[in-house]
């Protein structure tokens, strides 16, 4: 069986703690790969190498760090196929929404291939006589990031590139469910001519998290995951004197009013419920709808997802591919046949689903249900799977309250023709990140991706500005060339003249 080591040191390296853990490919269900988990000592070690390499990546010219960055941006973009077929065998999704992956990925690389404009500093000139202020960012030295098992390799490349452009070095531990995709990005970096020991990888579980959380030498940690191990990352993170950003889970809602366009608000919610199975952080999970909305748009969702094809994630004729594990499979299930019995209608289970030829694969069907209200479990909680719940609502305040009321806060979006009622949304909804008729609003590269509440533990949304501030730290040197006639003693507090 085929194992997937560690990257360190711009080398592979076996594991030696002996502990390894089984990656499945979720069409056949079967286990292909192992991968290996690191102890606390190969997570030190990794960490060490990372720090002799900051020594010389950390004060290296703007122009090498560019140079390597657009070698590397030419050398994913050549492997996204590979790259694409890595993530459908571990993670399961479809070959497209795989490429896709792979292609907003690449807008973070783009972004840090232009990493001179970003790190500009700012100078301010006779500030007081003959005195000059220049406000600077330099790196931090090693940081880590930590990354889930749905975006096995944008999520990674939402962190390294920023953080090695502005003149860190890295430590990716990437899910243990999906590891080959973290791995080949780092042979690329190599490849690209990225000094050994600058970007490395160190799989492995809940041990090697928590080595880097307390580790003294790792200097700030990314984190995007669930909701809990996000607050627990920043938790125990901060408590240890790092800076942090975490990520946490989701339950995007959709708010149709009645003048909205159904049909673009149907294939809307069928593509952001159902694309990648609902393992999205921006999936839509629920619609909330207006008025008399709810009938015939649930008649159009029903229309289209009837016809949706399911099947394994390397077949061109699938749209949608099995879920992560059977355990979250059975999960994912358990909140049909709860919805059912809290009251909720049932228009579409899809429970029990199975492919032929695959019958071992993690498979489900995707589910409607109708009529949820905020107290059902379907409702409270992220399911992260192809199910998507309508809450009827009388009015717009009914809809943002209830939405309001939401401990999360990622992203969220409205549908209506109203210019007005769009703007009010925006202004009134808590959420980081608002779609008008667009479904999934994950910003372009050069913004920043964040969500509020629950969604996002720390100050800074990850990448665009955001991503630079976090992987940058603040310096202000003020200069006094000093004419002939400056000097004498003066014990008064410096004033500007
Ligand atoms: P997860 O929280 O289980 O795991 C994320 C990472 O944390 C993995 O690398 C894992 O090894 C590690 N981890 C897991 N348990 C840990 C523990 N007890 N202690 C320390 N580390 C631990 O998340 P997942 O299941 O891999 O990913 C799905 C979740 O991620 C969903 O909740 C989804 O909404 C969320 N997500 C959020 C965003 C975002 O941008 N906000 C993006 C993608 C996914």
């Amino acid at each position: 069986m085929k194992t997937i080591n560690h990257w360190i040191g711009g080398k592979p390296v076996e594991g030696v703690s002996g502990n390894f853990g089984p990656v499945y490919n979720p069409a056949t269900g079967a286990q292909e790969k192992q991968v290996a988990f690191a102890s606390v000592d190969e997570v030190d070690a990794a960490v060490r190498t990372a720090k002799e390499a900051y020594r010389s990546w950390g004060t290296s010219s703007l122009a090498k760090r560019t140079s390597v960055l657009f070698k590397y941006r030419e050398l994913v973009d050549a492997h996204r196929d590979e790259l694409a077929r890595l993530i459908t065998a571990e993670h399961g999704k479809v070959h497209s929404d795989a490429l896709g992956e792979v292609a907003r990925g690449l807008e973070i690389v783009e972004l840090a291939c232009g990493i001179t404009e970003k790190l500009k500093g700012e100078l301010s000139t006779q500030v007081s006589t003959r005195v000059d202020v220049a406000a600077i960012r330099q790196s931090l030295g090693v940081v880590a990031g930590i990354t889930p098992f749905n975006f096995p390799a944008m999520v990674p490349m939402w962190m390294f590139p920023l953080a090695v452009a502005c003149g860190n070095t890295f430590i990716l531990k990437p899910s243990e469910k999906v590891p080959s995709a973290a791995y080949k990005l780092a042979e690329l970096a190599a490849e690209a001519g990225l000094p050994d020991g600058v970007l490395n990888v160190v799989n492995g579980d809940k041990v090697a998290v928590d080595a880097l959380l307390e580790h003294p030498d790792v200097a700030a940690v990314s984190f995007v995951g669930s909701t809990p191990i996000a607050r627990y990352i920043h938790t125990t993170g901060t408590a240890n004197g790092k800076r942090v950003q975490a990520l946490g889970g989701a339950k995007n809602h959709m708010l149709v009013l009645p003048d909205a366009d159904l049909d673009l608000a149907a294939d809307s919610a069928i593509n952001a419920a159902y694309g990648s199975a609902g393992e999205r952080c921006m999936a839509i999970s629920v619609v909330v709808a207006v008025g008399d909305t709810a009938d015939p748009l649930i008649g159009k969702i029903k229309e289209r997802a009837d016809k949706l094809c399911i099947g394994p994630g390397d077949d061109p004729a699938s749209e949608m591919g099995p879920l992560i594990t059977k355990a979250h499979r059975d999960k994912v299930a358990s909140y049909v046949t709860g919805a059912a019995a809290q009251g909720a209608d049932v228009v579409i289970d899809g429970t029990g689903y199975t492919v032929e030829g695959y019958e071992d694969g993690h498979w489900i069907g995707v589910s409607l249900l109708d009529n949820v209200t905020p107290e059902m479990d379907a409702y409270r909680d992220e399911i992260f799977g192809p199910v998507l719940s309508v809450v009827r609502v009388e009015t717009y305040e009914q809809a943002i309250e209830l939405m309001n009321s939401s401990p999360w806060g990622n992203g969220t979006a409205i549908f209506t023709r109203d210019g007005g009622a769009a703007r009010r949304f925006q202004l009134e909804v808590e959420a980081g990140m608002v779609g008008v008729n667009v479904p999934i609003p994950v910003p372009v590269g050069y913004h920043s991706f964040g969500g509020w509440k629950d969604s996002l533990f720390g100050d800074h949304h990850i990448y665009g500005n955001d991503g630079v501030h976090f992987y940058t730290r603040g310096k202000v040197v003020t200069t006094r060339w000093p004419d002939p006639s400056d000097g004498g003693i003066n014990l008064g507090f410096p004033s500007n003249h």
